[in-house]
């Protein structure tokens, strides 16, 4: 199938235009006009490549961006900017975006970094691939009858691969790699999920409830992820 591509522009005649001449390359388009429509598709589509403007209404694309990275979204996302100003802001390395083009820019050149985008990913996949065969049993956590794979980011109960959301893996691992500690609340939710989240504690025990009913044998009586009373987690294993 072709690549995914979500086109995010707020001004209609801009984002007809990307997406028709997108859709003449044999890519598959999908489109949204503000930043919480863009983050709730791109999380819903996983889209291969993301153009991003900067400027939008309800979010602006840094921050749809920056939201993107921390969930691991790991797609390309060329970024939009209407002034050179705001180049360095966009390329630095806390906003997360691979390009940008300055408007106007020409339909060619768009296309053109595209497809370097796309190629570059091809080639990182690939060399996770021959990695992942290279050595298919190395940096894997045990506990029991539960692996986690860092490499495959993949998590197994009795042999099984568990289906986990970006955001349930992240704190997994770090309930592994931290394991028989007491984790408070907002420790974990400055470490998986970034000081700058916005959101409360109240985010870590939903995403505990949901990691519980995937790897505990009792969800209702955890063995692996417990309760400290007062305080926050604490793993098992
Ligand atoms: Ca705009």
């Amino acid at each position: 199938m072709s690549e995914l591509i979500l086109v995010v522009e707020d001004e209609p005649s801009l984002q007809e235009t990307l997406a028709y001449n997108l859709e003449k390359q044999g890519y598959r388009v999908e489109t949204a006009s503000d930043g919480r429509t863009a983050l709730e598709t791109a999380r819903r589509l996983k889209p291969d490549l993301i153009v991003l403007d900067i400027m939008l209404p309800a979010l602006d694309g840094i921050e749809v961006c920056k939201a993107l990275r921390r969930e691991s979204f790991s797609s390309p996302i060329l970024m939009l900017t209407a002034r050179d100003e705001e180049i360095d802001r966009v390329v630095g390395l806390e906003i997360g975006a691979d390009d940008y083009l300055t408007k106007p820019f020409s339909m060619r050149e768009l296309l053109a970094r595209i497809k370097a985008q796309l190629r570059r990913m091809q080639v990182v996949r690939e060399e996770l691939d021959k990695i992942k065969t290279a050595s298919p049993a190395q940096d894997t956590l045990i506990f029991g009858n539960l692996s986690i794979n860092r490499t495959r980011r993949e998590v197994l109960v009795d042999g099984n691969v568990i289906p986990l959301k970006p955001q349930e893996y992240e704190l997994l691992l770090f309930f592994a790699e931290h394991r028989g500690q007491m984790l408070s609340r907002e420790f974990i939710l400055e470490r998986v999920w970034g000081w700058d989240y916005i959101g409360d504690s109240r985010t870590v025990d939903v995403h505990v409830r949901w990691l519980r009913q995937k790897i505990e044998s009792d969800p209702a009586n955890p063995a692996r992820i417990v309760t400290v009373r007062g305080g926050g987690y604490r793993f098992e294993g």
